[in-house]
């Protein structure tokens, strides 16, 4: 798998622990990172073919990357296409970054 795309990321100039964060204030944060990320996409992608269990990628959570795959099993029985790379965070995990 290619992934040249890494060195052009936003993160690449970021500490790697803003990715791998354990609150959902941190969640948020590395989220903006992503958000204007020229390589957002394959980055998801990437997380989603790896399997990768932690962390943001793709501007996406644990949890959203594991909802995303599940929809994707649920439509590729049904051959529907994929699933966008989402752009705004759902609202069940928006969280303020000022407290
Ligand atoms: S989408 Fe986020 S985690 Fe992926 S390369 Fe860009 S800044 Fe890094």
């Amino acid at each position: 798998m290619d992934t040249s795309w890494m060195a052009k990321g936003n993160c690449r100039d970021e500490p790697p622990s803003r990715f791998f964060p354990s609150d959902g204030v941190g969640v948020e944060v590395a989220r903006r990172i992503c958000a204007t990320c020229a390589v957002k996409e394959p980055c998801l992608e990437y997380a989603l073919d790896q399997r990768v269990d932690h962390g943001v990628w793709g501007g996406a959570s644990e949890r959203e990357r594991r909802r995303i795959l599940k929809r994707r099993r649920a439509t590729s029985a049904g051959g529907e296409g994929r699933e966008p790379v989402p752009t705004e965070p759902s609202g069940a995990e928006r969280t303020s970054i000022t407290g």
